[in-house]
């Protein structure tokens, strides 16, 4: 019944052939999956086989039913949301990490588990020149979270105890408690408070003017904190975010963290640069992180654009003990020698479920695979395909540059209507030749062109513009 070990080999062996083949024809496929609802579901049987079936026949329908139901994330013609970019050996660390078939809640349940995650963690403050107070060795740490609104939502916890005195966890929330980010932050920083049981109503969203390059503006953020302080509430926890979702903006983390001082001591302060954050690698593009050694934590996604695949969240907290008092609970099932000790790390402590996959294996073959400097040349590579493509832009009257661009993200418009820009983008994506998102700025409909997968080269960002340029043209 089980496969022996030379039917694993030789299906392993199709698997790996096959997905070299998928990466090696992906630049031809249509980016957008282009079923129609329900479609795939249609072609899968009702019911599950009664009796197991040929492993082909499994891989035939992976072809036929599947692959025209997937968007190709790993194009170099995928300009959308932001990069969720992988690579070889990303693939085969989670390979392995699934043939090693680990699950590391516990240092006891796989010392190596741990311990290469405490490493990789700390390897990663040194790459991105992160303040030394989130080493494993001093008061704080670092930690794999499945993603960066896990991070957030971890980050507000320990920052809920801590501003009730470790009691909302024992009695539920009774404290009036308000957090703030900006109004470009990302969602997760309200569906943390959902969950929390702090309610979306107590986020305050900062003003992000466009004269600011919708960044958060400290200024709005101090009166909005004064403001909430004077009418009896408790400021607990403030979100800057280095590399906004919708523009790539850079809150100012040094002057947000002054505010939160001056007026709001006490308060937990974390940065999300879920996608940005990778740029650090490279020392001339780290003014993103100016500020952060005042912050209470951080996290980035090496899951977005470090050729790591989905999904890996690293992240870091300055103080170690508010996050592990504020998430441990120990049934007398999962004691052990080595937790009693005090003298290892159990991760589960560090999050919100209790099982954790071995994500540190492909994190530490792609950074041993590229080494510091492969991967700063590849960063490098996007950021300045961005910046010829706003140059382009911006050289061309019938289009308009919607934000600055700060990093590998370019928000543009093409002159005219909201209509007109929609319909363009409508025709960009059902050409299957790439595939842009859009968002809103200051009410008006934005292309957003996301430069960061693994194989996009200057020519695929020519050919994207080539293609822009002439559907505007048709369309106008
Ligand atoms: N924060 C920012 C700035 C993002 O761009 C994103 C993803 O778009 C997220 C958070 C959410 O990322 P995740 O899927 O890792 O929770």
């Amino acid at each position: 019944m089980h496969w022996t070990g030379a039917e694993f080999r030789a299906h392993g062996r199709a698997v790996i052939d096959w997905i070299a083949d998928y990466l090696d024809t992906i630049e031809g496929r249509p980016v957008l999956a282009r079923v129609q609802p329900g479609e795939v579901r249609a072609r899968l049987p009702a019911l599950a086989p009664a009796h197991g079936e040929p492993f082909a026949d499994v891989l035939r329908d992976l072809e036929e039913i599947i692959l025209p139901g997937i968007t190709h994330w790993q194009s170099p013609n995928f300009f959308a949301y932001f990069p969720s970019n992988s690579s070889g050996p990303s693939i085969l660390g989670e390979l392995l990490a699934a043939g090693l078939g680990v699950q590391g809640m516990l240092w006891a349940t796989s010392p190596a588990c741990t311990e290469l995650e405490t490493h990789m963690l700390d390897w990663l403050v040194e790459m991105l020149g992160l303040p030394a107070k989130f080493r494993s060795d001093t008061a704080g740490g670092g930690v794999i979270q499945d993603t960066a609104s896990s991070a957030i939502l971890c980050a507000l916890l320990a920052a809920r105890e801590l501003a009730t005195g470790w009691k909302a966890n024992v009695e539920g929330v009774k404290s009036p408690l308000v957090a703030y980010a900006s109004v470009h932050a990302h969602s997760a920083f309200e569906k943390a408070m959902m969950i929390a049981g702090l309610g979306r109503a107590h986020l305050r969203l900062i003003e992000a003017p466009a004269s600011g390059g919708f960044a958060m503006d400290p200024s709005w953020l101090e009166r909005a904190i004064t403001a909430d302080r004077a009418a009896g509430l408790v400021p607990f926890f403030v979100g800057a975010t280095v590399g906004a979702t919708s523009t790539g903006a850079v809150d100012p983390v040094r002057e947000i963290a002054a505010v939160v001082r001056r007026a709001a001591p006490g308060a937990w302060l974390h940065v999300d640069a879920a996608m940005s954050g990778t740029a650090a690698i490279c020392p001339e593009l780290r003014f993103i992180h100016d500020g952060l050694e005042e912050t209470d934590s951080y996290s980035f996604n090496p899951h977005k654009w470090m050729f790591v695949n989905f999904d890996c969240d690293c992240f870091w907290v300055a103080d170690r003990a508010a996050l592990i008092r504020t998430l441990s609970v120990l049934p007398e099932y999962l004691r052990d020698a080595a937790t009693d000790s005090g003298a290892v790390i159990d991760y589960r402590d560090w999050q919100v479920p209790l099982g954790r996959r071995f994500r540190a294996l492909k994190l530490w073959f792609v950074i041993r695979h590229y080494g510091v400097e492969g991967l700063r040349s590849l960063i490098r590579g996007h950021v300045e395909l961005a910046r010829v493509f706003a140059d382009w832009v911006a050289a061309d009257d019938r289009f308009e540059l919607a934000a600055p661009r700060v990093l590998n993200l370019v928000c543009f418009r093409v002159r005219g209507s909201d209509a007109l820009n929609q319909r363009v983008l409508d025709r960009l994506n059902a050409s299957g030749r790439m595939y842009l998102t859009h968002t809103k700025l200051d009410g008006r409909l934005t292309l957003r062109m996301s430069i960061g997968q693994t194989t996009t080269q200057r020519r695929h960002v020519e050919a994207a513009w080539t293609l822009i340029r002439q559907t505007a043209e048709d369309e106008a």
